[in-house]
């Protein structure tokens, strides 16, 4: 095999724009994926870019918390009785992530991968033409009075320290300047305004995938069941017999530790399963993404319509997916939003792929130098993607990535 040839498992948004890197920068790029472009997690994100968005979901005391939220099944957080044993060893690394230095370790990670992932995206746009898909148009993140906005100061002045740029707003009216329509219990908000969502985040990664397969790339669709080292490449078993390959990019979302498996890393990769609905076009006059944090969910603009969407469930990969979890989020929605127009609207589970301290994996399996591992980006798989695509590219070069990768070690567990 060639040693410029590159083959990536994962066509989600992850696996596209290293593609379209590596491409750019001369390889000669095939990617398989058993459903087609975007057709798993990346499909149904909220869109956002969400740059501001560095703090950890382990914070150090969480876990006093969490058995609050986990005492109504469909609030934000919630481990199906079903789940609860398997999810149990995560949990415990979670815990582990949650404390004092390591939460302080991951922060400084997640600030510096979404600060290069915002310059990586500008070039991304410029790169194929992506400017009429984008929204520039900030964030909202809403507050039920001033105790809940005073809560949240803290960590205000952590995204300060890192150089996010916000707003405080401490009125409705204020509020309304921005975004009208919002039910008077919301009386203070922050506005972060580099915030940037998509106008459709399956849009987009179908476009990244247009630009690829117009340049020379290949998209085959194949399930890869199994990684296997021959001589000094890899096999890539699938139904329809071995496929050859000289260097691989395991891109594959929440799936992605089963293929580690195949060539012997443990990694504690789990889903945190997500859920929304999208109503059309005219539901609602939405003027930037709105952040519902005490309840778990945002509304962002696609396609000219809403997306409600947002909820953690702990519930791995087989479980059928809970649909009542996207009603309650709609009908808390359309309390908020009180001209929310919210019939016709379709509903969607997604499964993000997650590890314990929020972190992506970005690296050499440590059993194949060859391997690239690219997943595990949790809430922020679209925000991260092109820093990642320029990170693994530079891996594969043989060049210093732009940020030091060791933050993101699949060894790191
Ligand atoms: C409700 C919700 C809202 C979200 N909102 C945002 C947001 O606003 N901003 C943000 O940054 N992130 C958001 N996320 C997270 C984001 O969607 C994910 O982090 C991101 O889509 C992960 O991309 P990926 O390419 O790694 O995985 P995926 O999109 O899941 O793609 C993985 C691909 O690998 C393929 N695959 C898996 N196993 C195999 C195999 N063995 N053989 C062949 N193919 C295989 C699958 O078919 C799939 O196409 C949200 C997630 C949810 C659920």
């Amino acid at each position: 095999m060639e040693q410029n040839h590159v083959t990536i498992v994962g066509a989600g948004i992850v696996g596209i724009s290293i593609a379209l890197e590596l491409q750019t920068q001369g390889f000669k790029v095939r990617v398989l994926d058993r459903s087609g472009v975007a057709n798993e997690a990346s499909a149904g994100s909220a869109g956002a870019f969400a740059f501001a968005d560095i703090v950890p979901l382990a914070t150090p005391g969480i876990m006093l918390k969490a058995p609050k939220w986990l005492l109504d099944p469909l609030g934000p957080l919630s481990v199906p009785p079903a789940y609860a044993v398997k999810i149990a060893p995560w949990m415990l690394r979670f815990w582990r992530a949650s404390w004092r230095d390591r939460y302080q370790a991951a922060l400084a990670a997640q600030s510096t991968l979404n600060g290069f992932s915002s310059t990586a995206l500008e070039r991304q746009i410029k790169n194929v033409d992506g400017e009429p898909l984008m929204q520039r148009d900030g964030q909202m993140q809403l507050y039920e009075g001033e105790q809940e906005f005073r809560a949240s100061l803290k960590s205000w002045e952590v995204r300060r320290a890192f150089g996010i740029a916000f707003e405080h707003l401490k009125s409705p009216e204020e509020i309304a300047e921005i975004q009208p329509g919002l039910d008077p219990r919301f009386t203070h908000a922050a506005f972060t305004p580099d915030w940037m969502n998509t106008i459709d985040p399956r849009s987009w990664a179908e476009h990244l995938a247009q630009a690829f397969k117009t340049r020379g790339g290949e998209i085959e669709r194949v399930e890869v069941l199994a990684l296997e080292q021959s001589g000094d490449g890899f096999e890539l078993m699938t139904p329809n017999g071995p496929l050859k390959a000289s260097q691989v990019v395991v891109a594959a979302g929440a799936w992605s530790h089963h293929l580690a498996r195949t060539l012997g890393d443990r990694i504690p990769l789990e889903t945190e399963r997500g859920y929304n609905t999208t109503l059309p076009a005219g539901a609602f006059d939405l003027r930037t993404q709105l952040t519902f944090g005490g309840h778990g969910f945002v509304a962002s603009r696609i396609n000219g319509g809403v997306r409600i969407g947002g909820a953690v469930e702990l519930g791995g990969l087989k479980l059928p997916p809970n649909f009542k979890r996207a009603e309650i989020l709609l009908k808390k929605a359309a309390q908020f939003l009180p001209t929310l127009n919210t019939a016709d609207g379709k509903q969607w589970m997604g499964f993000r792929p997650s590890m314990p301290d929020s972190l992506p994996v970005i690296g050499a399996s440590p059993r194949a130098s060859k391997v690239i591992y690219a997943f595990g980006h949790g809430h922020l798989g679209l925000t991260q993607s092109a820093g990642t695509a320029e990170l693994v590219a530079a891996l594969i070069c043989g060049k210093t990535p732009a940020v030091s990768t060791a933050p993101y070690a699949p060894t790191r567990f």
